[in-house]
């Protein structure tokens, strides 16, 4: 065999790559080792950040497009090869693309000699890192197909639409029923989705249990819909033929081509695997149509996760803990402030509690930020005490942090740290949390009462009290939500609802707040009540702590 090779010049085998060049995905390659010249498939140029196709003093010329920390694994192989210490190159290494990212490569070789004497080395590079092109699990095209039809010059998306499918809990029964048996779960989804191919459509493997139909044809999103029933109805059928030997559906996100015609192959899986995740996320076994608008808010979200992230690296820059008073009602005196938490970014300016405490609780960055309020809000307790020795300070704490984080002992260490008496501190939970009894819940509120921390039931009124368990736990304060204040202003059988619930509320000998006053109207009508705090814009609005200090303790 080497007889033959090496009869044949290395001119004759650039012009055989020449001609596979067209024909290949991978890369080959001649390296002259007597005229230390080199020469790869033209390919790879655009793939590549290499000089040209052809150069000379490759060792050197090598250095420019092998990633860096790789080179001397390389140069030590070739040096080997050179000296004719050995005839094979088999490596795996990195070069860089056309954008100067690292990229894995196989590069395998053969040296061909002459006499003895290396000529050159003939071999071929492949990308190890490259998506499978097809799958032989479920038989179909991988996406990478789908990409590379996008990506060429030539192509303008048709209408139609993307429907991307996907396993619900398919983690669970590959854990419950093995991988193989995943497997055959797989390779029959593929075969019911494939059953419901329409003409002009293909289908695609999107990832681990994920599908993805491109439609060409100019349906629309109802056919789309359609679709996705049909589907569904067809895997039913198949889990009834399987005697229910396992259960599972299917959800699919639904994206019209128009909406993804100038954002490309990564804008069309973007978009629907956002879409196919609303899908699950709203229940499962159901297809979701892809919303710009939601999707916009999602990356808000997102967006603002990262920024919360960066804040907590920076010492919670940006995070900061403003005052709301608290008035007794009885003469109008000052009683304390509830602390409120306030983010302000650069990029999006004061962002709304309302917004960002949704997303600290969701990401579970309410445990970090969280624990950051507390000790601030302690700390301006504390700088208030100088002045006022009997002032009240109310505190939110999210149900997230009591179910995961060691809140009690963050909470006492925090009193103790801040020099603070423990019954100036207020504890809030809001009602809604508590619809259950927990028992996370009373142990924190059986040992805030022990230590002679208040505790407030907050925003009462929007959930669904059990007055059983209240009397179990017995708050000290109960602060009325402002849509129950609104409501009983306006209407009759609010306000006599209210007025029970108050009688009750005092006659277990529990305080009540009543929360959002913005108008004399309703403080006049909340003040028959007779309520024993109050907090609303009527009276002052959050704010920084100086601008509290100079309102409200310098009077
Ligand atoms: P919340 O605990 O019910 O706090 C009272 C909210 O009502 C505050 O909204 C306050 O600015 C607002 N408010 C006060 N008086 C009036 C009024 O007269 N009219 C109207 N319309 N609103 C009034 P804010 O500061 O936007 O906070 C919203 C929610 O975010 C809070 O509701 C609380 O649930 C949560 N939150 C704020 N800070 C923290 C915190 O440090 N930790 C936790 N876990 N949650 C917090
Ligand atoms: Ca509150
Ligand atoms: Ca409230």
């Amino acid at each position: 065999m080497a007889d033959v090779i090496n009869e044949v010049t290395v001119a004759q085998i650039c012009k055989i790559i020449d001609l596979l060049n067209p024909c290949m995905d991978d890369y080959v390659y001649v390296y002259d080792l007597v005229n230390d010249f080199y020469y790869i498939s033209p390919s790879a140029t655009g793939r590549f950040c290499l000089p040209a196709s052809t150069f000379h003093d490759v060792v050197a010329n090598h250095a420019k497009f092998v990633y860096e920390p790789d080179l001397t694994a390389l140069q030590d192989d070739l040096a080997e090869l050179i000296e004719g210490k050995k005839d094979s190159h088999n490596l795996h290494y990195r070069w860089l693309s056309v954008n100067r990212e690292p990229i894995w490569i196989n590069c395998r070789g053969q040296v061909i000699r002459q006499d003895g004497k290396p000529l050159y080395m003939i071999g071929c590079i492949n990308e190890t890192g490259k998506r499978q092109q097809a799958d032989n699990v479920s038989g179909l095209l991988g996406i990478s197909h789908l990409k590379a039809l996008i990506s060429s010059d030539s192509f303008t998306l048709p209408d139609g639409y993307m429907l991307r499918l996907g396993l619900d809990d398919f983690k669970e029964i590959n854990e419950k029923l093995g991988i193989e048996y995943g497997d055959m779960l797989l390779k029959r989804t593929a075969e019911c989705i494939s059953g419901c191919l329409l003409p002009q459509q293909q289908l695609y493997r999107a990832g681990s249990d994920e599908f993805l139909i491109a439609d060409f044809s100019g349906r629309t999103i109802d056919e789309a819909t359609i679709q996705y029933k049909q589907i569904r109805q067809s895997i039913d059928q198949f889990v009834e033929d399987n005697n229910y030997e396992a259960v599972f559906t299917i959800s699919g996100g639904i994206l019209p081509n128009s909406s993804c015609k100038s954002y490309g192959f990564n804008g069309i899986m973007k978009f629907s695997e956002f879409s196919l995740n609303e899908a699950k996320r709203e229940g499962k076994n159901h297809s979701s149509i892809f919303d710009q608008e939601k999707y916009e808010k999602f990356l808000r979200r997102r967006r603002l996760t990262q920024l919360i992230r960066k804040s907590i690296t920076n010492n919670f820059e940006g995070f900061e803990a403003y005052l709301q008073p608290l008035f007794c009602a009885k003469d109008n005196s000052l009683y304390g402030a509830e602390a409120l938490m306030r983010f302000k970014t650069e990029e999006f300016g004061m962002v709304s509690p309302g917004e960002f405490i949704p997303v600290l609780e969701e990401s579970g960055l309410i445990i970090p930020v969280g624990k950051w309020m507390l000790n601030e809000s302690l700390e301006l307790c504390n700088r208030i005490h100088q002045i006022d020795p009997y002032f009240r300070i109310s505190i939110n704490i999210s149900y997230i942090q009591v179910l995961k984080s060691n809140i009690i002992a963050e909470i006492l260490t925090a009193v103790t740290e801040h020099s603070i008496v423990p019954s100036t501190v207020i504890i809030e939970l809001t009602e809604s949390g508590l619809v259950a009894p927990d028992a996370r819940i009373t142990k924190l509120w059986s040992r805030m009462k022990d230590q002679g921390i208040k505790l407030a039931l907050d925003d009462f009124g929007t959930g669904y009290s059990n007055f059983h368990y209240l009397n179990e736990l017995k708050p000290d304060i109960i602060k009325i939500d402002r849509t129950f204040t609104v409501k009983a202003v306006q209407n009759e059988y609010e306000y006599n609802l209210l007025s029970l619930i108050s009688n009750m509320v005092h006659s277990m000998n529990l305080k009540i707040c009543v929360e959002g006053i913005e108008t004399t109207d309703e403080l006049g009508k909340m003040k028959e009540l007779l309520p024993d705090y109050c907090q609303g814009y009527l009276f002052g609005k959050p704010c920084p702590y100086d601008e509290f200090v100079e309102k409200y303790l310098c009077r």
